[in-house]
């Protein structure tokens, strides 16, 4: 069963302590949509501009990600600057330029519109309600989020809520939606608010599910070189849903065991800079992964 991602597809200048990079393969979607082609067939929607590198589509064709709702318009790709701390849980923005997203509003294809497993990865919220309502009795839908359409587009994100399976989102975002501290109470606050679960992300502390009664903790892979963690969280998603499409379920069972694969599958993603390490991943590398973590958390 086929995954729609719809998200950014970017380029992005990184530093971290100990890498740097200008004009890599990034965005929400783009590290989401490779994660989840290590599992399943994938459908990419997004919008890059004429200085979108050819290298890139092939990178995103090795991985047979379907790129037929992926435009390429007149105009900049969307350009995402970003510098990490000595602690890599502390990042800032430095630069976000929207370039050809600030008109995206994508019309899907027929054969888009039947997928069953659903990612909206990070970008506006208006922008995931329009795919998501172009969408015919998909199974499972879920949304990532950020802090910024917290602050500048709540109304469109609570709307949104209503209508997806899950909602993932880190810990102070959780905190900020729920306007509460404790994360079980916010959890339970946002399921309030419409999803079925909630997925908070906690970096390398890993990842806690609330499915309305009780908690599951997914830990995250213990690391002892991180290059660059940008775009964990999308890959950690990405994983999930493509395991869930091809588990062909959406059972509690399936999401808590698809958040391990998340979780091993963003851990290699901070084994490199940008895309590097997730875009050349085996199954047997993937696999051998889950089978220590699994070992790791056994007590
Ligand atoms: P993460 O590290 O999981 O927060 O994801 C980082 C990715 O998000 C980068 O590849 C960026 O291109 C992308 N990104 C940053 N800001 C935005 C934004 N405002 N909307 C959509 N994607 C973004």
């Amino acid at each position: 069963m086929s995954v729609l991602i719809v998200g950014s597809t970017a380029l992005d200048s990184i530093k971290t302590p100990v890498a740097e990079g200008h004009r890599l393969l990034g965005g929400s979607a783009s590290y989401a949509a490779v994660a989840a082609s290590l599992f399943a067939p994938v459908k990419l929607v997004g919008v890059v501009g004429t200085d979108f590198p050819k290298n890139y589509i092939l990178l995103f064709k090795r991985r047979a990600i379907d790129l037929s709702a992926l435009e390429v318009r007149p105009g900049k790709t969307f350009h995402w600057q970003g510098e990490y701390e000595p602690d890599m849980n502390r990042r800032r923005t430095l630069k976000t330029e929207l370039g050809v997203f600030e008109t995206f509003k994508p019309d899907l294809p027929e054969s888009h519109r039947t997928a069953k497993f659903v990612l909206l990865a990070n970008i506006a919220p208006a922008l995931q309600l329009h795919v998501l309502e172009q969408m015919r009795k998909p199974r499972f839908v879920a949304a990532d989020t950020m802090d910024l359409w917290l602050n500048t587009a709540l109304n469109d994100l609570l709307k949104l809520l209503r209508h997806v399976d899950a909602l993932i989102l880190n810990d102070s975002e959780a905190r900020h939606l729920a306007r509460e501290i404790n994360l079980l109470k916010a959890a339970t606050k946002i399921t309030g608010l419409g999803p079925k679960y909630v997925i908070i992300k906690k970096g390398e502390h890993g990842a806690i599910l609330w499915d309305g009664k009780r908690p599951f903790v997914a830990p995250a892979y213990p690391l002892r070189n991180v290059v660059d963690p940008t775009g964990a969280g999308d890959t950690f998603a990405g994983a999930l849903i493509g395991y869930l499409a091809r588990a062909r379920t959406c059972l509690p069972a399936a999401i808590r065991r698809g958040m391990i694969y998340g979780s091993v599958v963003a851990s290699f993603c901070c084994e490199g800079l940008g895309l590097e390490r997730t875009a050349v991943l085996t199954r047997q590398q993937i696999e051998r992964r889950f089978k220590e973590l699994k070992q790791l958390a056994n007590f």
